[in-house]
Order: structure tokens, then C-alpha cells, then sequence
């Protein structure tokens, strides 16, 4: 597909030498009116084509507004885009804009499948990865379990149970049942890959949303924040789950911590990759669980407070991005953890 170019003699030489490619191609003017379409091109303009798709004038728009800059049509760049299918599916296309002696190429490659097959690709090593818990999965719930039944054992061997016995026994079930959720419900979320499609995003804008959940819930009251930004820093993936690493960083900081003390966010680019370090004043992490740490199920806080699941979850999602969760540092005046993920590109 063409632009930049407006002259009838174009429009002709366009038609002499595309119109036969089994490719769908139009030739566009600035504003967007079609100059010329191959065959396979003249489908596309229909209103209502075989792919069950808007037609393409009308897209025409949507590729626009995805492209960067003001003069976008005369900028070499790629984009990613995302469009929603007049049956409710979800349309993804990459975007390359090419400049040439005679205006700029736009060419549309519908990623559709590929981006289908990627899914399930990462449900598959999810699953997998799920499937090699399993052993942590049953002795996390076997523990809680093997308590509860301990409890009840107790409560109903007792002719007349005491408020004092009765209140204990309950509040010890309260917690088992609630690290029984905790755990259940983290291990839900992460077998599921969600639709919530791939898309481009500043990398400062998942902190920003993980921090408001922090602020929200009022664990930052005594905390002084640092964010370092780097407006530059885009990356390609589930905004979502990215914001859900930084939520687990910022947690555990905060709890490292007791609730008062520094966090340090930067955000900075460091080659094909961008990094993100979060540092925090905590007592550093215990020398004895540094080996452990990305470990299923591997938690050194007491009671209700951890299921051990933040950072081996956080790191398989920095993977299926192409990217790495690691410990850079850790002293008794606290710890800095560094997320890379691949910058996307411009
Ligand atoms: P959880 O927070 O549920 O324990 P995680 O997988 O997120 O599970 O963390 C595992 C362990 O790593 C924590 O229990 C803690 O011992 C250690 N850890 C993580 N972040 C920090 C930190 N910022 N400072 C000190 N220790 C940390």
C-alpha cells in the first residue's frame, strides 16, 4: 500500500503493475482516498469482505492514529495494532512504514495467528511450569490442611469447649483458610493467560498503576518514594501482568521494610533492553534464603503475610516478555531488584 503520492499517471502505473499481485494493495493519497487497488486490494474495499472485516478506507484512520508524529506517513517506523473485529474477536497487525523516492509504503502483516499461537504457546509452559509445583503445591496445602483437621480434632474432643479455646480454635482456622485462598488463588491467576492483548506501553505508566494500588491501600503513609522516569521506555506486552511484577517488587519492598523507609524506582535503558531497579532501605534479604528466593512456594514471612509465590510468578512473566527478574544486590541496608524487559521498537 502507497502514500504520499497524488498524481493521476501514479494511480495508472500503480494498477499496470500491481493489479494482478495475489496481495491485497492500494495505493493511498495523504488524506487517505484510495488511488488504486490491485484485485486482491479491490476486496478489501468492500464493505463487507470475506474476512468479515471493516473495509479498509475506513481503517484507514485507526493505522493513522497508531503511527507516531505528525507528519506519521513520512516517518520510517513500525507500530503494532490492535483493532477490534465487527464480530467482537481482536484483529493485531504490525505496521511497517517504509519511505521511498516517491512518498512512503505502508504495509499492514495481519499477526493474527501468530499472536494466537503465541498464546498458547506461553498457556502450554504455564501449565507446565504449574505442573513442576505441583509437589510444592500439595505440601503448601497439606500443611494448612493437616492444621485445620488438627483444630477441628480438638474442638470436637472437648465436652464443653471454653470461650478462650473456642476463640483460638477459630482464629487459627481463619488463617489456614486464608493462606489456603491466598495460595489457591495466586496459582488460578497465573494458569491463566488472560486475552487482555499485547500491546505498546510506557513501561512507567505499569508503575504508576501498581504504585496507585499501593497508595490506595495506604501501605506507602511512611514510605518516601523515588521514581526515576525514562519517558522513552516502551515496551510490547500485557500491561497488566507487567504492572503485577512491579506490584510484587513494591510489596515486598514495602513489607522488607515494616511499612517505613526509601523506595527507589528507575527506570533506564541499557541497550536493546530497558531496566527497571527497585531499590529499597529494608534489613536486605536474609542470607540464608538468597538461593531461594525465586523458589515456589519459598517464603520467610510469618503467618498470613506470604505465600511465596510473587517473585517465581514475577519472573515467568519477565520471561514470556523476553525478559529477565534478577536480585542485584543485597546488603543490611537493603535490597535492589532489576526487571529488564526488550525495548520495543521504534
Ligand atoms: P512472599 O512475598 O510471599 O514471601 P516472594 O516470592 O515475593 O514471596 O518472596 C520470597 C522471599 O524473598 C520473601 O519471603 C523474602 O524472604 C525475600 N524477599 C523478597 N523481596 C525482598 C526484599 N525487598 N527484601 C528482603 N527480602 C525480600
Amino acid at each position: 500500500m502507497t502514500a504520499g503520492c497524488d498524481s493521476y499517471a501514479w494511480s495508472e502505473l500503480f494498477d499496470q503493475i500491481f493489479s494482478a499481485t495475489p496481495w491485497p494493495m492500494l495505493m493511498l493519497g495523504e488524506d487517505g482516498t484510495v488511488l488504486g487497488a490491485s484485485d486482491e486490494g479491490h476486496k478489501w474495499l468492500r464493505p463487507c469482505n470475506s474476512w468479515g472485516d471493516t473495509p479498509l478506507r475506513e481503517r484507514a484512520a485507526h493505522y493513522v492514529s497508531v503511527l507516531r508524529g505528525s507528519t506519521s506517513w513520512l516517518t520510517p517506523q513500525e507500530a503494532e495494532s490492535v483493532r477490534t473485529l465487527p464480530s467482537g474477536a481482536s484483529a493485531h497487525e504490525r505496521i511497517h512504514v517504509r519511505r521511498t523516492a516517491w512518498g512512503a509504503c505502508l504495509t499492514i502483516v495481519d499477526q493474527t495467528d501468530v499472536r494466537r499461537l503465541q498464546t498458547m504457546d506461553i498457556q502450554s509452559a504455564r501449565l507446565a511450569a504449574l505442573g513442576f509445583m505441583v509437589a510444592g503445591v500439595c505440601h503448601e496445602v497439606t500443611n494448612p490442611l493437616t492444621s485445620l483437621h488438627s483444630i477441628v480434632q480438638i474442638l470436637q474432643s472437648e465436652k464443653h469447649v471454653d470461650k478462650e479455646l473456642l476463640d483460638k480454635g477459630l482464629s487459627n482456622i481463619a488463617i489456614n483458610v486464608k493462606r489456603l485462598l491466598d495460595v489457591s488463588r495466586r496459582l488460578v491467576k497465573f494458569s491463566r493467560v488472560d486475552d487482555e492483548p499485547r500491546v505498546r506501553f510506557a513501561v512507567d505508566d505499569a508503575i504508576e498503576e501498581a504504585l496507585s494500588v499501593l497508595h490506595q491501600s495506604g501501605s506507602l503513609r511512611e514510605v518516601e518514594l523515588s521514581h526515576k522516569l525514562d519517558p522513552t521506555a516502551t515496551v510490547f506486552g500485557n500491561t497488566g501482568q507487567i504492572c503485577e511484577i512491579f506490584l510484587n517488587l513494591f510489596v515486598n519492598a514495602v513489607q522488607a521494610m515494616g511499612g517505613k523507609g526509601r523506595l527507589n524506582i528507575a527506570t533506564r535503558s541499557a541497550g536493546q533492553m530497558l531496566e527497571v531497579l527497585v531499590s529499597d532501605t529494608g534489613p536486605g534479604v536474609r542470607a540464608d534464603a538468597i538461593v531461594r528466593i525465586f523458589e515456589p512456594f519459598f517464603t520467610t514471612k510469618a503467618g498470613t503475610h506470604g505465600t511465596g509465590l510473587g517473585l517465581a510468578i514475577s519472573t515467568e512473566i519477565a520471561h514470556e516478555h523476553g525478559g529477565t527478574l534478577e536480585l542485584r544486590q543485597t546488603s543490611p541496608h537493603g535490597a535492589s531488584f532489576c526487571v529488564t524487559l526488550p525495548k520495543e521498537r521504534l
